[in-house]
């Protein structure tokens, strides 16, 4: 049984989304088990919904690994010299990576959608692009930050914590350790600050969320909407009271264990 735009726009309205209210988005169309039409209609029911839709294009193929850089990065370098015959070179006209979803690179074509010029980190929306105008290489998570002053929610559409990244911004918030990385771009690598880390320890935030979270299932997916201030102020608070929250729990993994390593 698939789900049609009917169901997806029930599921939606439980969520009391208004349409003033701009919504940053994380969408899996799959896994509301078939929905009719795909991620044409989720994105044709979200924009009948809000005015302001955000989500996340981002092109990870972009970077590149150089020779050196700052201590406890959470990276390995290249011994000789850096390697970039793997990267791509970004420009603006350039899809985003297929982990980001098809609804997120369908808005990203859209003629009336805007995109921000980070060559990793870069966010597309239609309606008011205020947001993405904020973002520069040393503030990636800007956007996030008018978003929340714009009492923004998050939207989680078939996508658990792992995908919400403006989770990212409470731990900048409170002060965790964030990366330098580096992309290609047409005429040099630029050394991008105030990156990101790991996101893979972000579900152990949920039972702290449900309070101010909203949902509803649609097919085998489950929809939530979070308010992102509340969210912000609720995630600071935890990270706050203990350093190593939400950190992900890999022992290899390379960008938690600089955080951790960088608290000593
Ligand atoms: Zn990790």
């Amino acid at each position: 049984m698939s789900v049609s735009s009917h169901e997806l726009v029930t599921g939606l309205s439980a969520l009391r989304l208004v349409s003033h209210v701009p919504v940053i988005a994380h969408v899996d169309v799959h896994a509301f088990g078939g929905l009719q039409g795909g991620a044409e209609t989720f994105l044709q029911v979200m924009s009948n919904q809000v005015d302001t839709l955000v989500m996340p294009v981002f092109t990870y193929r972009t970077m590149v690994i150089p020779a050196g850089g700052p201590q406890n990065n959470g990276m390995r370098y290249h011994r000789a010299s850096g390697d970039y015959s793997h990267a791509e070179m970004y420009d603006a006209a350039m899809p985003a990576d297929p982990e980001m979803g098809e609804v997120a690179e369908l808005l990203r074509r859209n003629p009336t959608a805007a995109r921000s010029e980070h060559p990793v980190l870069s966010f597309t929306c239609t309606g008011i692009d205020a947001a993405l105008r904020t973002q520069s290489l040393d503030d990636p998570l800007a956007p996030i930050r008018v978003l929340a002053e714009l009492d923004g929610l998050v939207l989680l559409a078939g996508v658990d914590q792992t995908r919400n990244f403006s989770l990212h911004l409470a731990e900048l918030m409170a002060e965790r350790k964030s990366f330098t990385r580096w992309a290609l771009t047409r005429d040099r690598i630029v050394e991008l600050r105030g990156m990101p880390g790991c996101s893979q320890g972000f579900n152990k935030v949920s039972p702290a969320l449900r309070g101010i979270s909203r949902q509803a299932k649609v097919g085998k997916a489950v929809i939530s909407a979070i308010p992102l201030r509340a969210m912000l102020r609720i995630v600071y608070e935890i990270i706050r009271a203990d350093r190593e929250a939400l950190l992900c729990d890999a022992p290899a993994c390379l960008l938690c264990g600089a955080v951790r390593s960088a608290q000593d």
